[in-house]
């Protein structure tokens, strides 16, 4: 998963596979359908036709947590009206035993079950916000998002079973997902025993997906609507690009075009080839207005699932390739290298692994490496990534935390150190990059450890969590031993100085920097005014207080241009690069006067200089050794 936090400057968003099906008997079938043309108060009825019973009293539940969210979600909230019935359909008593629980007393004699679904994006979830890219809409002839864990349960013991489901659907809407469909546009009277539904009803469709089991279904998320759909090739990987955006702002040809380029230097990344025939990136793009406070995607395996702001496209560019390339390194990781606790995932009773700086942190740095690697980012660009990474686990996040602490109680004692799994995460990765491909002379780096490891493991093969870093020192290299002990298992700063040296890269955790400003103010955006607005003047440099700028000043022109909100990173960064000393600056600001009307001002000044603190900070030594650039080349470039 990835997800960032709703920044006050949103718009600076700048800055199936084929199913081989055991063939088993329907009877130990889970059938689900739930039609999506029937949304009442904002919920679907979901109706299950259950595989037959041995126990005399079961436990049906929803998911508490889901893989690759690393946080507790209580999906059941969102059921009600929950009831189920014999054959002859007759109640069967049911007790509610907690948020995800329902216990059936009678069991033997259970054969369909109903609920209804509310869904989480427009729910009120109280402080236990469920993550939207892992979250649901039923939102009645737009847009369906089927996180499946918000709509489907299993009973105790009974995983493993197949899962038949059902939508019934406006004809015009298309299911885009990971899965392979058994069948689409089914007429409503193939199959289906439905009450209140017209057979000859042309304007509803059924389609039919069929999942293995339970973990397959869950990994497998659907988003209905009217479909906006790219298809794309990638060395012969097909890949499905789906969006859903209300105001038509985001297309799916945008964001095949941003993934074409990242899938392509990932597959050389990879080795030459993407280790899976097809897969789907489901995009929904939230409203400004309605946005949830968190934003991100969340990886499946053949799939990934995409909550983004609806922001004029060009705004996403970099976001869609960042948050992409990482979700789709989740097929290395943790999707094909895992630990036991993962592989046996107890939706309701969850255990976690130590190792989340490989499952997120390694797939973080990879999805940056890859860009500098095949130059779709400059070296530059890198650094100043790995920069910003540096600095939010230093001053965002308790930098001397054990990591595999951090990892193995994120849910009950670390929920709030979580986010530092992409900063530190990150870094951690990085380091023993370096420091693998400095120990083989630029032959064996993480790209070559994560193939052995996905070599000697794989989807079905989990590792035990306790062995790990064994086996790692044991493919690899003694030294590696020390660094897990001291910058892993104890929490030590990492040793960024002595690490980047062997690259050839200049490293300082503090500078003072000379350099050209808007006066370091807090810039945010009043969404009523869509303007820039300066949200504070605390940290003023004296360029600023030459300025004179006052907290709430809309700002309207620099240098008497407009400000674009299209294209904004792009027209402050242009506006940077031409400040010269003695040149004049200018802001204009609409200001509340005294008589409170807003007035329209001029604030200027000559241009000068301020000194500035700037924390890790990285420069490329261009007297590095033959050797340092050895390892440097084998390191940034193919
Ligand atoms: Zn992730």
């Amino acid at each position: 998963m990835k997800y960032r936090f709703l920044v006050v400057l949103w718009i600076s968003l700048i800055n199936l596979h084929a199913l081989a099906l055991p063939d088993r008997d329907a009877a130990d079938k889970y059938i689900y359908t739930i039609d999506l043309t029937r949304v009442e108060n904002d919920k679907v009825q979901v109706e299950l036709s259950v595989p037959s019973m041995s126990a005399s009293e079961i436990n049906f539940y929803l998911p508490k947590i889901i893989p690759g969210t690393y946080k507790e979600a209580d999906y059941g909230r969102f059921v009600t009206n929950f009831q189920a019935f014999d054959k002859k359909g007759r109640a069967l008593e049911v007790v509610r035993q907690d948020d995800n629980t329902w216990k059936i007393s009678k069991a033997k004699k259970l054969r369909k079950i109903i609920y209804e679904v509310n869904d989480t994006y427009d729910a009120d979830m109280g402080a236990n916000q469920v993550y939207p890219m892992a979250g649901t809409n039923i939102e009645d002839k737009k847009n369906f998002v089927l996180n499946t864990s918000g709509f489907f349960g299993y009973f105790e013991g009974m995983k493993d079973n197949e899962f038949e489901l059902n939508f019934i659907r406006p004809s015009e809407f298309y299911g885009s997902t990971g899965l392979i469909p058994e069948a689409t546009g089914i007429e409503y009277e193939y199959n289906l025993k439905k009450e209140n539904i017209d057979a000859d009803d042309e304007s509803k469709l059924v389609d039919r997906f069929v999942t293995s089991d339970y973990n397959l279904l869950i990994d497998s998320p659907i988003m209905y609507n009217k479909p906006d759909t790219t298809l794309i090739d990638v060395g012969g990987t097909e890949v499905l690009v789906s969006v859903y955006s209300p105001n038509g702002l985001v297309t799916s040809k945008f964001i095949a075009e941003n993934i074409d380029d990242i899938l392509n230097a990932q597959r050389k990344y990879l080795g030459g080839t993407l280790p899976v025939d097809k897969y789907a990136f489901l995009f929904y793009c939230e409203d400004p207005s309605r946005l949830a406070p968190v934003q991100g995607a969340l990886e499946h395996s053949y799939s990934s699932f995409y909550y983004f702001p609806e922001v004029p496209q060009e705004n996403l560019r970099q976001a869609v390739k960042d948050v992409a390339a990482h979700e789709f390194f989740h097929i290395v990781t943790p999707l094909n290298i895992h630990s036991e606790e993962i592989q046996y995932f107890d939706f309701n009773n969850p255990q976690m692994s130590k190792h989340l700086w490989m499952y997120e942190g390694v797939t973080e740095y990879s999805a940056h490496h890859v860009q500098v690697k095949y130059a779709l980012i400059s070296d530059e660009q890198f650094l100043a990534k790995i920069q910003q990474k540096m600095q939010t686990a230093s001053f965002g996040f308790n930098d001397t935390l054990s990591f595999t602490d951090l990892s193995k109680y994120t849910l009950d004692k670390y929920p709030d150190q979580y986010g530092n799994v992409y900063e530190k995460g990150a870094l951690i990765g990085m380091l023993l990059d370096i420091q693998l491909l400095n120990l083989s002379d630029g032959e064996y780096g993480i790209q070559n450890l994560m193939r052995d490891l996905s070599k000697k493991y794989g989807k079905d093969k989990p590792f035990k969590d306790e062995n790990l870093f064994n086996e790692i020192v044991e493919l690899t290299y003694p030294q590696i031993e020390e660094f897990f002990d001291k910058y892993l298992v104890n929490g030590h700063v990492l040793p960024y100085q002595e690490v980047l040296r062997l690259v050839g890269i200049d490293y300082d955790f503090e500078k003072s920097i000379n350099d050209y400003s808007f006066g370091n103010i807090n810039l945010g955006f009043d969404p009523e005014a869509r303007k820039l607005i300066v949200s504070g003047t605390d940290n003023m440099n004296e360029f600023g207080k030459k300025m004179g700028y006052k907290t709430g000043d809309l700002l309207l022109k620099i240098n008497e241009r407009d400000i674009p909100l299209q294209g904004l990173e792009q027209f402050i960064d242009a506006i940077k690069a031409s400040m010269q000393e003695g040149d004049t600056f200018s802001v204009t600001v609409l200001r509340a006067g005294e008589s409170g009307e807003k007035e329209e001002m001029i604030l200027s000044s000559e241009i000068f200089k301020t000194a500035r603190k700037e924390y890790h900070v990285m420069s490329i030594n261009e007297n590095a050794t033959e050797q340092q650039l050895k390892i440097r080349q084998a390191w940034l470039r193919p």
